[in-house]
């Protein structure tokens, strides 16, 4: 390589140095500047209209305001949004950033959910990105909390500041996915904790990786309007289906 050729590099020397992996395919991304492989990017699912009104999920039929569950459910969040249908491929892409140690993709999920979700986050008027928390003991294994680093990442690119210390996670809960709709909620009562006295804000948005059943996020912001939050909101990477 040539010193012509070296300059060019220097500018984005961790990528020299770390070639950056594409988010679904897992290979180097050969294009300079680019977070995945214009290849991979045809393959992503994008939640687009209609989507539910509350949370988000794609729905199938444009007269419908609500999905199922937010029809039936009163959720005590106000609003939230996700770029991404969780599908086969967000699903090993997302298992590969929280247990294969691809911590680089949360600045390529930060990106997705600001380039589709900006417009709406804008209209919430959110003063601060609060992560859900890992109980310390599930953290300490990891090693780092997936929504953390999904949180300053969007923080580096908005503005918004993220605040990893108000909520805390008292309960070690079971896996979400291996309950149904009512041991979840139990499995959820009194899982999260705010460690200051009050809230010292008033919008909060909450920064998770994947939205089902809305049960974490109804939890936590059970926990945070306890506290004096008013009104609390939530942005994921991906949402499941709505219908
Ligand atoms: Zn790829
Ligand atoms: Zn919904």
């Amino acid at each position: 390589m040539d010193l012509r050729k070296m300059a060019e590099w220097i500018p984005d020397a961790a990528g020299f140095f770390y070639p950056r992996r594409c988010p679904v395919c897992q290979e180097a991304v050969e294009q300079q500047g680019s977070r995945i492989c214009g290849i991979c990017r045809t393959k992503l699912s994008y939640v687009r209209q209609p989507f539910c009104q509350k949370c988000g999920k794609p729905l199938l039929l444009e007269e419908q305001e609500y999905c199922r569950d937010c029809r039936r459910k009163r959720h005590r969040f106000e609003r939230g949004r996700a770029p991404l249908v969780y599908d086969r491929i967000m699903k090993s892409s997302i298992a590969a950033f929280k247990y294969g140690g691809r911590r680089e993709y949360a600045a390529f999920y930060a990106e997705e959910i600001l380039r589709r979700c900006a417009k709406d986050m804008s209209g919430w008027q959110g003063e601060v990105f609060v992560p859900i928390p890992l109980h310390p003991s599930r953290r300490r294994k990891r090693g780092f909390n997936q929504a953390e680093l999904l949180a300053r990442e969007l923080s580096r690119r908005c503005g918004i500041p993220t605040d990893a210390g108000l909520l805390t996670r008292v309960k070690k809960t079971k896996a979400q996915k291996e309950l149904n709709d009512q041991e979840r909620l139990t499995n959820l009562k009194d899982a999260f904790s705010v460690r200051k006295g009050s809230v010292p804000y008033q919008n909060i948005i909450l920064v998770d990786d994947i939205y089902t059943t809305g049960s974490t996020v109804d939890a936590a912001a059970d926990a945070l309007k306890e506290k004096g939050a008013r009104k609390v909101y939530f942005v994921c990477i991906c949402v499941g289906n709505g219908n």
